[in-house]
């Protein structure tokens, strides 16, 4: 028989999987974006010195250049929302079944038997991978025209009038914030379909089982809270917990990780009635999870 030890190890294992994909998505779905804004920086910035050569440009070159500008930054995003939902989308669907081979893979190891039934619906369809990794996923193409929008609005005259030359980094420190916020949704998908692939594993064990949260080694003080809690399948985790409360609060009640943005804390399919050797799996995970680790 497995010892709780043997499978928290096991489950603790799993944030590291999800790290992976996470980075490998949140390149994929950022690093090009990333990259046009940059070149479209640098060329903006040759324009702005080639016209102005130092100077203060005339009003009718300071109107031209800014044009120039917007045609540079609306070039970069082109097609960039959309490119990067579509990327988020692929590796939440990966997400759900990489959550669904972990929850396969503990089961088996907790009972020493392979899971009845539990394949997750079939790959393409939605709500594989949970409303609210989809809810995610879909926000990109609009977060990054808002952040498309909020660059071009520092773009006026009165601002390049104020700032000279410096109003071209202002206008892309501002764009890129498109790239910081698109890597935010792409976590935030990646670790809920994880947990929505988790539960629908746990779905086919039968309605005495529940979903367990085991917390990312090192994880911060409101994460390091839910270590060792557990919940009935479709039920949600109490919103206010912290190790911490002065520190790390996060009020909402959720159905399982992502506590916040970059949390990849999971969910490990579990039944009372599974008897494993050692300290029960809840509580081993809740004394690691407050000594800060492994
Ligand atoms: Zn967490």
């Amino acid at each position: 028989m497995a010892t709780t030890k043997q499978i928290a190890d096991q489950a603790q294992q799993h944030p590291m999987a999800i790290r992976a994909l996470e980075n490998r998505a949140t390149q994929h779905a950022t690093q090009q974006l990333a990259e046009h804004l940059a070149a479209a920086h640098r060329d903006a910035n040759t324009h702005w010195a080639r016209v102005t050569h130092g100077q203060r440009p005339t009003a009718q070159a300071l109107e031209k250049l800014l044009a120039t500008i917007k045609r540079l930054l609306a070039a970069a995003f082109r097609g960039q929302g959309p490119r990067a939902q579509k990327a988020a989308a692929a590796a939440a669907h990966e997400g759900a079944l990489l959550g669904a081979a972990q929850a396969v893979a503990i089961t088996a190891a907790m009972t020493r038997q392979p899971t009845p039934g539990a394949r997750p619906q079939p790959a393409g369809s939605r709500g594989i991978t949970g409303p609210e990794s989809q809810a995610a996923v879909d926000s990109i193409p609009a977060v990054v025209e808002e952040e498309h929008r909020r660059a071009l609005a520092l773009l006026t005259t009165a601002t390049a009038t104020a700032l000279g030359g410096a109003v071209v980094a202002t206008v892309f420190n501002r764009a890129r914030r498109a790239v910081t916020r698109v890597a935010r949704a792409v976590s935030v998908g990646v670790t809920s379909a994880v947990a929505a692939g988790v539960a629908a594993v746990a779905r086919a064990l039968g309605p005495r089982a529940r979903l367990l949260w085991v917390a990312e080694p090192g994880a911060c003080p409101a994460c390091a809270a839910y270590a060792g809690q557990s919940i009935p399948i479709g039920g949600v985790f109490p919103g206010g917990l912290s190790l911490n409360a002065r520190q790390t609060v996060f009020p909402t009640a959720i159905p399982g990780p992502p506590r916040h943005p970059h949390c990849r804390c999971s969910l490990v399919p579990w039944r009372r009635e599974w008897h494993t050797g050692g300290t029960p799996l809840p509580e081993l995970l809740r004394a690691r999870a407050r000594t800060g680790g492994a």
